[in-house]
């Protein structure tokens, strides 16, 4: 049997118990984004003992990760490492005796069923309501339960999804924000002890239900404002919508092609298009006020164009972009999620 010693002060609480880290040590959980939340939350279920993690994250480090991103060091980003790649050797080294596993990749349709096959429960740490939508529809499908977290400027939000016990984040939202309508870290900012927060909930709540504690788990949608401490806490449990057709139809638009949205390389432009499934159209002028402190930012009737080095973006008001300055899928979809949202 296992040495579970290390585990001792979870161990002796009541509500763990050998029983529960022995369930903790046996369990399989994937992170999705390894960024201000995966990497907290990370760190929490490595030191806790969840026996395999899955790191997945398609972004490389940069300098200013390391103000929030706990995981990571200047050599890391010397390196030029895969996030996924740099918080799997940092985890390894404290602690050795569980998996883990890096996967430098996108989450996508195409790449979900792969990605995410045998895992018990989803955290996620992405920076955008696609990749969310695509991992509530995953969750809903195989009945297995998914932490939803988001952190921007001073605020937060976060609650557990279990399938068929309470609404999804489909009957929560219903709709993803329209690109330019959502706030991302990239253009309005973080402070990191909003992330701190939110991924500790995140992996609390993970621990309860790894332990087989779920009745334990908060079923709360919880808003907080750490600048005005402000924290809210909003029961929900009656908003399953009845014309949610994840919960309702077991219909999962975001794992077909209804939904996704699409990438195509521009051969020989060094650029790749985005072409996203939106309803209505996009607000240039709230778009162009959010991006001017990032580059320099135009729009017609059109489209909209921002430079931000080394990237030049074109966005259409149907969602359909242009990011040059890369021929990479993935980089391009990053770029997007950061500066257009969505
Ligand atoms: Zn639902």
């Amino acid at each position: 049997m296992k040495d579970l010693s290390r585990y001792q002060r979870q161990i002796i609480l009541p509500e763990i118990g050998e029983e529960g880290q022995k369930r903790i040590s046996e369990s399989h959980v994937a992170i999705v984004g390894l960024g201000a939340l995966g990497s907290v939350s990370a760190n929490l279920l490595a030191r806790a003992g969840v026996g395999k993690l899955r790191l997945i994250d398609r972004d490389f480090l940069d300098l200013n990760n390391l103000q929030r991103q706990v995981l990571f060091d200047e050599e890391d980003v010397r390196e030029n490492l895969p996030k996924a790649v740099a918080a799997e050797r940092k985890l390894s080294k404290i602690n050795s005796e569980i998996k883990i596993e890096a996967i430098p990749a996108d989450l996508n349709l195409e790449t979900v069923d792969e990605l995410l096959k045998e895992v018990q429960l989803v955290v996620d740490g992405t920076d955008n309501f696609e990749t969310r939508f695509l991992i509530n529809d995953f969750s809903l499908r195989g009945r297995i339960p998914w932490i939803y977290g988001g952190a921007v400027g001073t605020r937060g939000l976060a609650y557990v999804i279990l399938p068929g016990e309470g609404p999804c984040l489909r009957c929560l939202f219903e709709e993803a924000p329209k690109p330019g309508e959502f706030e991302t870290c990239d253009v309005t900012g973080i402070l990191a002890p909003v992330s701190h927060w939110i991924a500790s909930f995140q992996a609390m709540e993970t621990i309860k239900i790894l332990a087989g504690r779920k009745e334990s788990a908060d079923r709360r949608l919880w808003r907080i404002d750490l600048w005005k401490n402000e924290w809210k806490a909003l029961e929900v449990s009656a908003f399953v919508k009845e014309l949610c057709s994840g919960c309702k139809m077991r219909d999962y638009p975001y794992l077909t092609r209804e939904r996704g949205s699409r990438t195509v390389t521009l051969c020989g432009r060094n650029a790749v298009q985005i072409l996203q499934n939106l309803k209505g159209t996009i607000n240039f002028q709230n778009l162009a006020r959010k991006l001017s402190p990032s580059g320099a930012v135009k729009y017609n009737d059109y489209l909209l164009k921002a430079s931000i080095s080394p990237y030049e973006i074109t966005v259409f008001p149907n969602g359909r972009a242009i990011i040059q300055g890369t021929q990479d899928e993935a980089e391009a979809k990053s770029v997007y999620a950061k500066y257009i949202g969505g």
